[in-house]
């Protein structure tokens, strides 16, 4: 009954932490590596303007996927680092003429860090709250711009929730403002479809390892119109038009392009799949246990995420019941700390069902049988947990 990727391996459910790469991405790759191993950089012979040609075909590949034009692409080594370089690099760019910025408090670590850091350098930020289904009210976004606000930076994609925002409707808002609007987006790309100009973005955060891709590789999406000014956060040879200076990893590049090549053309065919797994999971699961609790709103959600919490089953314990299953728990996301998650928290969450989170996450290569065989193992498993604990109650009880 079960193909031998379940016997071998556990089931990957984890594809918010990363995806595997697409064998069509890591085809595209191979030959950057050895026979056209040449420095895009070199301009003066051969090996230069070959892999200067795959970056460039990459920089058209990666625009295409999110509506942009090349020009206003910069390759970075992923999401932290254009994030870093979007909020820090416009943020100190515009200080002495703005120096308000605003996000929101179930942003990556890698955004609220850089805001912290922002805010020690003298900035104000303002952190927006967001309601039981993960997304903010925009008219307390309204009500926090100010004539000293110079960036919004809200995420498209939450990466525990799946849950969406109303990006081109915020971004409207910040345009009305002459405000910039930055997303993180993530856990966006892939998912769902993507264009800068219709949804109002200037500046884009993207990543190769979440959208089948290689680690290592993402890019900055800066918009042309209006022009936009960034202090870099790295000095270096002028690489990426001195944005982020650096050689640039051809094959990395090269990976990432076709990446979302494949992301653009096959969004719509896979999220319609991932859906139908994803809600037959939820109701195989909700018709066979009690105390089921999704968290997140399910109607603006991106298709492979559930996030649902299990009274009385604490997340830590089942995971270890369930060696043959690779998912995530609401209780130790970010992987320094075992506090209950800040996402969970946020939305309105209790600490108690916090630790009984799960956050599975179906992708491109996850196979019915499989989420099939993680329904039937996560129900034996949580009545295992919920009966052993009914023992002890009553044993307590004696
Ligand atoms: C994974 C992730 C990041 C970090 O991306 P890297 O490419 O791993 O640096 C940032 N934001 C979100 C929402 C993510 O899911």
């Amino acid at each position: 009954m079960l193909p031998n990727k379940i016997r071998s391996k556990p089931v990957y459910l984890d594809n918010h932490a990363t995806t595997p790469t697409d064998p069509r991405v890591v085809d595209a790759m191979l030959p950057y590596f050895s026979n056209s191993f040449g420095n895009p950089h070199s301009g003066s012979h051969y090996y230069g303007w070959e892999a200067s040609d795959a970056v460039e075909l990459a920089r058209e590949q990666v625009a295409g996927a999110i509506g942009a034009s090349s020009e206003e692409i910069y390759f970075t080594s992923g999401a932290t680092e254009a994030n870093n370089i979007a909020l820090k690099g416009i943020t100190r760019f515009y200080r002495e003429k703005k120096n308000h910025i605003i996000t929101c408090v179930t942003e990556h670590p890698c955004i609220l860090d850089s805001a912290n850091e922002l805010a020690s350098e003298g900035t104000r930020v303002t952190f927006l709250e967001v309601g039981s289904d993960g997304l903010i009210d925009i008219s307390s976004l309204r009500d926090a711009i100010t004539d000293d606000t110079v960036l919004v930076s809200i995420m498209t994609v939450q990466n525990e929730l799946g849950t969406v925002q109303p990006i081109a409707e915020i971004g409207k808002l910040c345009h009305e403002h002459e405000v910039l609007l930055h997303t993180d987006a993530a856990q966006a790309l892939g998912k769902m479809s993507l264009d800068v100009k219709a949804m109002n973005i200037d500046l884009m955060s993207i990543t190769g390892h979440k959208a089948y891709g290689p680690m290592g590789c993402g890019a900055l999406y800066l918009t042309k119109k209006p022009r936009v000014k960034i202090k870099p956060l790295f000095s270096g040879g002028g690489q990426e038009k001195s944005i982020r200076p650096g050689t640039l990893p051809t094959p990395l590049c090269v990976g990432f392009g076709k990446a979302c090549e494949l992301a653009g053309a096959e969004v719509e065919s896979e999220a319609k799949r991932l859906k139908q797994m994803r809600d037959g999971l939820l109701s195989n699961l909700d018709d066979n246990l009690s105390g089921l609790h999704v968290n997140g709103g399910m109607n603006h959600r991106v298709p492979g995420n559930l996030n649902v919490s299990l009274e009385g089953v604490d997340a830590e314990s089942l995971m270890a019941a369930l060696p043959d299953l690779a998912f995530s728990s609401g209780s130790a996301c970010s992987s320094a700390s075992s506090e209950a998650s800040y996402v969970l928290k946020a939305i309105g969450t209790s600490t108690n069902l916090a630790e009984s989170s799960l956050r599975i996450g179906i992708g491109r290569f996850t196979l019915e049988e499989e989420v099939d065989y993680a329904a039937h193992r996560l129900i034996e498993e949580i009545r295992n947990i919920r009966k052993n604990q009914q023992i002890l109650l009553v044993d307590a009880a004696e």
